[in-house]
């Protein structure tokens, strides 16, 4: 049942025992409860008790949009907003993304720890594109760009508690030194409604959390 790197960790660091229940998740969504038969070095071997689908998952899908950040402030973006229930985090080289590439597989590595540690069946899609081609791809009146600008509405104004589960929302946040005139142009042409977090200036990384989780939060009942 598992072995390998998952094995290890299991039998040497979690201490799995014989008789020990345990819940595993392979990121698709579901996740089992189990119970451990029998333990050799770092083979665990079981049987499965329950099937338990969309386990720990929000009812809306949050798809998030961000630019290429410094350092390792994206491993800190994927950690949390995973933690918080996102569906899908799109990279993009934006104009006034200080730093240019990414590497996506750092990045999943992170995903997929968050998921097991936080208790959640499914690992959310990450990928790095285009802007134009993440706006292609999206749809519906739940289109959100984060801007700190007075006149933005605020995000928790906005947002309706009745949301039904196959409901998606798309969340787009600047790099550093925030969107490009003509970036932001693109993303009003195409219907994104600009929204607020409130009156301070935030990085990054802060509103991608913090956008995230709020959405988890309000929509945590419906
Ligand atoms: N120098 C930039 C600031 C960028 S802050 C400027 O003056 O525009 C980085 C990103 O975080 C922004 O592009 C925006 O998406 C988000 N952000 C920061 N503070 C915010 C706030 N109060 N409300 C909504 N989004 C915010």
């Amino acid at each position: 049942m598992l072995n390998g790197n998952e094995g290890h960790h299991a039998a040497r660091v979690a201490h799995i025992k014989k008789g020990d229940s345990i819940t595993l998740i392979e990121g698709n969504g579901s996740a089992y409860d189990a119970v451990v038969d029998e333990v050799v070095g770092d083979h665990i071997k079981g049987h499965i008790i329950r099937l338990m689908k969309n386990y720990n998952e929000p009812y809306i899908k949050i798809h998030l949009g961000i630019g290429i950040l410094k350092g390792s402030k994206l491993d800190i973006v994927v950690e949390k907003c995973t933690e918080l229930g996102v569906h899908s985090i799109s990279i993009f080289n934006l104009k006034n993304s200080v730093k240019k590439n990414t590497k996506l597989e750092r990045l999943d590595a992170i995903s997929s720890a968050a998921i097991k540690q936080c208790g959640r069946g499914f690992k959310p899609y990450l990928r790095s594109c285009n802007l134009e081609d993440w706006i292609d791809g999206s749809s519906g009146d739940k289109r959100f760009v984060l801007h700190n600008e007075k006149k933005s509405k605020l995000l928790a104004n906005l947002f309706s508690s009745s949301v039904k589960y196959e409901n998606s929302i798309w969340l787009a946040v600047g790099p550093e030194g925030g969107f490009s005139k003509e970036e932001l142009d693109i993303l009003m042409r195409t219907n994104f409604k600009q929204v607020s977090l409130g009156l301070r200036r935030l990085r990054s990384e802060t509103a991608a959390i913090t956008s995230v989780g709020l959405i988890d939060q309000l929509t945590i009942q419906a």
